[in-house]
């Protein structure tokens, strides 16, 4: 089996890895500006989509242009999330060099579609793949490539612990080689069960001093989760952003979600936000808790909120997901000031973090291998691939970081 990585390799963003020069797993975007693409040009037979984030599927409509256009294999909730992005990225950049593709190679990927429930194996591009609940987002895959001779298991993105929305990955399927996600390997994640009670001690205390909480959050997972956390624990709140479609969304996907009936509670529980920008000031103004993308606050209707709030120190913005160095959510963190709509303004609405991570931790990951002892290990999606094949070696795994553009046959 021949392995080429064409993204996602010693960097998180644009996943791409073709397997035997036919098949590709994955084809993300790295957002940033400019945005990256992966690299070279290919011409798969099948395309194989772990899961419904930007970074492992942002690219896909591109792959459907020319007259031979590929299958693209997927869980049903991956291709909803998938249209949503591909539409939101050319609302955003159409047109332009961010955006390598159009309305047409969008309804194409309707046309290429091909669901697949978990555990069902199927062929694509002559070889079987199965998926396996990954316990990330709704949807998300574990990947195993049958070529006759070779079993590749491609982890993609996974946690290994129970979250409101999807419980952890359970599943272990037989591999001779695996590639294996590194996003936290190096972090130890606080008990998810802590980092709710700090957070909700937390909106708590602000709404009874008389303050409004924003809550920055990725509108797929993240947004979700934040919801069910609040819906859970009695606090009234309101959603605004993407997030709220991919909320509505999921209504069609109850096997898809870890507990169907808490996720139609936090959707009662939370007002919409219909988005004129008028109400969303009104919104601000009130003693509220209002959930919004985008998760690092360099877009969508945060912008709006943020300006709001920033001046009153009893307000409160929590974060609730890692903080991507130079966005505008790390420096808020870092140094109390904000780079909104053009200007850098200083914030006095203190900023808190919480760590709601959809990614499996240093321990999730090793626990996650010890059943893969045998296997060559690729590490891939993290910013210290190189650092983690290291310390799997030195624990006896045959284990190695690929930088983008490698070639390896297994
Ligand atoms: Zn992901």
């Amino acid at each position: 089996m021949q392995l080429q990585f064409l993204g996602g390799a010693e960097e998180v963003g644009r996943s791409a890895i073709l397997v035997n020069d036919s098949l590709l797993l994955d084809y993300g975007m790295l957002t940033g500006n400019p945005p990256q693409f992966p690299v070279g040009s290919v011409d798969p037979d099948a395309v194989v989509v772990s899961h419904g984030h930007l970074d492992h599927v942002g690219t896909v409509p591109a792959l459907l242009s020319g007259d031979d256009w590929p299958a693209v294999h997927w869980t049903p909730p991956t291709y909803e999330l998938a249209l949503t992005l591909a539409r939101d990225t050319l609302k955003l950049h159409g047109g332009t060099y961010d955006c390598p593709f159009t309305e047409t190679h969008i309804r194409r990927m309707t046309q290429q579609s091909e669901p697949h429930a978990y555990g069902e194996t199927f062929e694509a591009a002559d070889h079987e793949v199965t998926f396996y609940n990954a316990g990330h987002i709704p949807g998300s895959a574990h990947v195993l490539v049958d070529d006759g001779e070779t079993r590749l298991l491609y982890t993609a993105d996974f946690h290994t612990d129970d979250q409101r929305l999807v419980a952890g990955t359970t599943d272990r399927p037989d591999a001779d080689v695996v590639i294996c996600e590194s996003t936290y390997s190096d972090v130890e994640h606080d008990d998810r069960a802590t980092v709710e009670e700090r957070f909700v001690e937390s909106v708590r205390t602000t709404i009874w001093e008389g303050g409004t909480v924003v809550v920055p959050a990725f509108a797929i997972g993240r947004t979700q989760e934040i919801l069910m956390v609040l819906d859970a624990h009695d606090i009234d709140c309101y959603v605004d952003g993407m997030g709220t479609r991919v909320l509505k969304m999921l209504r069609n996907y109850p096997d898809y979600v870890r507990d169907a009936a808490a996720l139609k509670r936090a959707k009662s529980n939370a007002r919409i936000v219909s988005g004129r920008d008028g109400q969303r000031r009104r919104i601000a103004r009130q003693n509220s808790v209002i959930v919004t993308t985008s998760g690092m606050l360099s877009g969508g209707p945060a912008m709006t909120y943020i300006p709001e709030i920033r001046q009153d120190p009893t307000n409160k913005i929590c974060l609730t997901g890692y903080q991507v160095e130079g966005t505008p959510g790390r420096e808020l963190v870092e140094r109390g000031r904000c780079e909104l709509n053009g200007g850098v303004v200083p914030v006095a609405a203190r900023a808190e973090m919480y760590d709601f991570s959809a990614h499996a931790d240093k321990h999730g990951l090793r626990a996650f291998l010890t059943d893969y002892e045998d296997a060559p290990v690729f590490v891939n999606h993290g910013d210290r691939c190189a650092a983690f094949a290291d310390e799997l070696r030195a624990d006896g795994y045959d284990a190695s970081a690929p930088a983008v553009g490698a070639v390896v046959d297994v």
